[in-house]
Order: structure tokens, then sequence, then C-alpha cells
């Protein structure tokens, strides 16, 4: 039932690290624009302060603001959900029954977590050594699962869905095997093990290499072309179905585990999944926009970005912010009936923790699967100044910077694609890197 008729010029569906950021960026560039956004939660958290939770390094109240101190003073937020859009006649519906019509539509809230993909998770979650970073409720059970660890079978999971921050699920892992460590007696007693449906431990050939090199000093018991289907609570157990190297099921093995952090299947929320926006025919549902443009593919007046977007990339929030600049341009351009000249490289980033004190700053080219450097430093190698950037200036620059609109700092650096043919310097002892550098900034 409609309870309430609402029309704005510009309508966003979800105001998180996507919505916020453009909203922003929007208003800087014009202040009159009526914007309306459409959000249910009174919280803003800054997720990939889960991973810090997990490993105990943030409370998880480090991690979220009130959401009110982040909406754009000169937009509307409609602290509502929206449960329904009709795209045909430019209007969304929300759980209370308000209709709200747009003239343009921002299509940005978020991945859903599927749960119940997993038989058994739903209800084994929390509590009895199962755990996941990927929900607010969950990532402080990981620390006190990590720190309480005594020995027997550490299992991380990664699902057969694309998720966000493929990275996360191992990032933990990492923390976990140097908690294990730290501890006397307690690694000997371990066996950690990381389970994917994946070949590979990392999308990008170089950063997955040097993750290859992590898993074996780290010993860590690697499975491939494993997938996560079942929990039992009861008896500790994690079943799989196994592939072999064609994706054809080939056995289903079972172990047992005395902690289990798992990363959960991932999709675009119901809503879209069942709306004229989605990917027609895929089982995720993104939105279906052009990969460069960022515009929808069969309706001109609706833009998609962040998590619940088709663009074939990492999901991650650095991806959002590059991608929030391409939505204000090209949007401010369709509404003055001028081209759509603004492109979305695909630039993502995934800081990838290796260690507490060590990351590898994962910046690359989601589209060409390529490393990519905004700072003068080979990208592809673990370093303790990255791991200061992780814990201390990226979640400052999320807040303060990112979410208000303001421009990516890796701009005020030139940006160095890397070229693997001529930069063979993977363990960073690169006597002639500054040389190789500056052959390649142009
Ligand atoms: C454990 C973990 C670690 C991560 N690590 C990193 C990292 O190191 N680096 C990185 O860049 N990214 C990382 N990410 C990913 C990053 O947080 C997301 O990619 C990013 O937040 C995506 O932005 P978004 O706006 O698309 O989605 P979100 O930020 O999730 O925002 C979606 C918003 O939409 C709202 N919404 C949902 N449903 C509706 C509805 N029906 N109607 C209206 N609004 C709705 C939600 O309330 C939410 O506010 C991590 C994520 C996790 C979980």
């Amino acid at each position: 039932m409609i309870t309430k008729r609402l029309l704005h010029q510009i309508v966003f569906i979800g105001g998180g690290s996507a919505g916020l950021t453009t909203a922003s960026i929007l208003l800087k560039k014009n202040k009159s624009l009526d914007i309306a956004i459409i959000e249910p939660s009174h919280k803003q958290y800054y997720q990939p302060g889960w991973t810090m939770t997990g490993g105990g390094v943030f409370q998880i109240e480090d991690t979220v603001r009130d959401k009110k101190d982040f909406i754009p003073r000169q937009a509307t937020w409609i602290a509502d959900r929206v449960v329904k859009l009709d795209p045909d006649n430019n209007a969304v519906l929300t759980q209370e029954g308000i209709l709200v019509e747009y003239d343009y539509l921002i299509v940005c809230p978020g991945i859903q977590l599927d749960w119940h993909l997993i038989k058994g998770l739903k209800e084994a979650i929390g509590k009895h050594g199962v755990t996941s970073n990927y929900a607010p409720n969950y990532a402080p059970y990981t620390w006190e699962l990590l720190k309480n660890f005594s020995g027997g079978n550490a299992l991380f999971t990664f699902p057969k869905t694309p998720v966000k921050c493929g990275g996360a699920p191992q990032k933990i892992m990492y923390m976990a095997d140097d908690t294990f460590r730290s501890k006397l007696g307690v690694r000997q007693r371990t066996n950690v093990m990381f389970l994917t449906p994946s070949t590979k431990m990392f999308g990008v050939p170089e950063y997955s290499a040097l993750l290859d090199k992590v898993i074996a000093e780290r010993e860590i018991d690697v499975k491939f072309r494993h997938n996560l289907k079942e929990i039992k609570a009861e008896t500790k157990e994690a079943v799989f179905d196994v592939f072999d190297a064609n994706g054809t099921l080939m056995d289903e093995v079972t172990h047992k585990y005395q902690m289990i952090h798992v990363a959960p299947p991932q999709s675009a929320p119901d809503f879209i999944k069942q709306s004229p926006l989605a990917v027609e025919n895929s089982p995720y549902g993104w939105v279906d926009v052009d990969k460069y443009s960022l515009q929808h593919n069969r309706y001109p007046n609706v833009f998609s970005l962040g998590d619940a977007s088709s663009l074939p990339t990492s999901k991650t929030a650095a991806a959002a912010r590059k991608q929030a600049v391409i939505v204000a341009e090209n949007l401010l351009a369709l509404m003055d009936s001028k081209p759509l000249l603004s492109k979305y490289d695909g630039y993502t980033c995934c800081p990838l923790i290796t260690g507490y004190g060590k990351t590898i700053m994962a910046e690359f080219n989601g589209y060409t699967s390529t490393p990519l450097s905004s700072f003068p430093l080979n990208p592809i190698k673990e370093r303790w100044i990255m791991w200061q950037m992780k814990t201390t200036l990226l979640p400052w620059i999320y807040w303060n910077r990112m979410l208000k609109g303001e421009q990516f700092e890796g701009d005020y650096i030139k940006s160095i694609q890397w070229q693997n043919n001529q930069l063979s310097c993977p363990s960073g002892g690169e006597p002639n890197l500054m040389q190789k550098l500056n052959k390649n900034v142009n």
C-alpha cells in the first residue's frame, strides 16, 4: 500500500560507501541538486576495519559512526528500505509504503550475504568455533577464537561466488597464523587450512605468486577446488564439494574443525535480482551497467556502482571511490544533454595483510588483472609502511576524505602501470627500481 508520494531529481538507493561518496561529489559540483538518499541504517561502518577487529587490532566500535554525520547536509535522507523497483515508471517503493519518484536513479545498496546457501551455517555462526569477519556482530568473536585457540584444525574458506574484498578471507588467516605462533606450542599443534573453489590465491598473477610464497613460508595447507557446503555444528565438521579441473563435481570431503572462518556466498540484494535492472539470466542479479560509463544498459537515467553493480572488477570501497567520480561526472553530463565521456578503468585495491606489521598494497586494474601502484614503490611486496597505511591512514581517509567526496590521494602521485615483463622485481630487491619506474611513468 502506498502511504506517501515523494519526487526528487536524483534518488540514491543506499547511502553506504558508494552512495555517500557519490552524493558528496555531486553536491560539491552543484549545491542546488535535489538529492534524496534512501538508506535504512542509522550506522555507517568502515567494513575494512572488520578484518582488523577479527585480528584484535581494532574494537568493533572503532569501525562505526552515526550515519547522520555523513549524509550530506543538502541531501534529503529517507530512512527507509527500498523493496521494489519500477524503472519503467521512474519510481521505487519503500518498506513503509513511500513511493519515491525520480528523474535519475543511482543504485548502490551493497551486497547480500547469503548465509542460508551453506547448510547449517545460519544456525552455527557466532558460536562453538564458527565465525566470519563479514558481519560486525561476528568479527569480535573471530578474535575471541584466535586468542583462545589451543590447537587443532583452523579452517578458512572462500565461497563459490564473487565477494566483497576478495582478500578478506585470507587476510585473517595470516593474522591467525601469527597469533598461533605467538603462543608456546600452539602452531605446532595446529593445521591451518585455506579451502577455496578457486585454483589460485588471487586474481592478479603477480600478487598471487607472492601469496604462494607467503603460504609456503607459513606452511598453510591450501585446498583448491573446494567449496564449503555444510557446517555440522554438533560434530564440528565442515563438508566440502571437490571439483576437478573442468569444474565437474568429483568428491565430497569432511574436515573436523576447532575453528572455522567462513566467507559466505554473496549476490546482489534480492529486490535487485527480482527487478528489471538486474543482469538477465544471471544467478547473482547485479545491476546491469556499462563497465566504463556505469550507466544502466537499458535504462539511461539509471546508474549503479559499488558492490551491487555488474562491474567486472574486485568489489572494494577503493573501487567504489573511483567509480563515484565517474557516476557523478556522467550523470551531470547526461543532465546537460552532453555525451558521457568519463570512463571507469577497473581500478581497485585490496590491501593484503600478510601478518601483523606486513601488508601488500595490492592495487590493480580489475579489467586487465594487472598491478598498479599509487606510490613510487613496487606494490608486489610485503611492507611495514603499507601495514601502517592500512591500520591508521586508510581509516582516516575513509571517514574524513572519501565519504566527503574529496579527491583520491593517489591522484597527487603519478599512477604507475606495472608491466611485469619490464619490472621483474616481485621480491622487492630492486637495484634499478627508480630507473625502471621512471621509464614507466609518462
Ligand atoms: C571483512 C571485510 C573487509 C573488507 N576490506 C576492504 C578493504 O580492505 N579495502 C576496501 O576497499 N574494501 C574492503 N571491503 C569492502 C568494502 O567495504 C565494500 O566494497 C564497500 O563498502 C562497498 O560499498 P557499497 O556502497 O557498494 O556497499 P555498502 O558500503 O555495504 O553500502 C550499502 C548501503 O546500502 C544500504 N542498503 C541495503 N539495502 C538497502 C535497501 N533495500 N534500500 C536502501 N538502502 C539499502 C545499506 O544499509 C548500506 O548502508 C571489505 C569488506 C568486508 C566485509
